[in-house]
C-alpha cells in the first residue's frame, strides 16, 4: 500500500493542499517547524493517496511512496 510522506520542515503553512484535498485529509497540525510554520499533518485513515496534495504543494513537501 502507498504512503503519503510528509516533509514537515519544508512547509510553508499557506494551506493550498488543505483546501486542494478532496478526502479532507489534510489540517494544521498547529505545532511549528523550525521556520516557525504550522506545518500540515495527514490524517491517514481519511487520505487515500490520490496524490493532489503532491500536485499543488509549491514546497514539495509530498511524496507518494509505492
Ligand atoms: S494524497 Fe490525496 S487524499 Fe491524501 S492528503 Fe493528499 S490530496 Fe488528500
Ligand atoms: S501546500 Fe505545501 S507548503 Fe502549503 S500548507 Fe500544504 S504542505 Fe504546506
Amino acid at each position: 500500500m502507498a504512503t503519503l510522506r510528509i516533509s514537515t520542515e519544508r512547509c510553508k503553512s499557506c494551506g493550498y493542499c488543505i483546501l486542494a484535498c478532496p478526502s479532507k485529509a489534510l489540517r494544521l497540525s498547529g505545532q511549528l517547524n523550525k521556520e516557525g510554520y504550522d506545518y500540515v499533518a495527514n490524517d491517514e485513515s481519511k487520505c487515500t493517496k490520490c496524490g493532489i496534495c503532491y500536485t499543488v504543494c509549491p514546497d514539495n513537501v509530498f511524496e507518494i511512496l509505492e
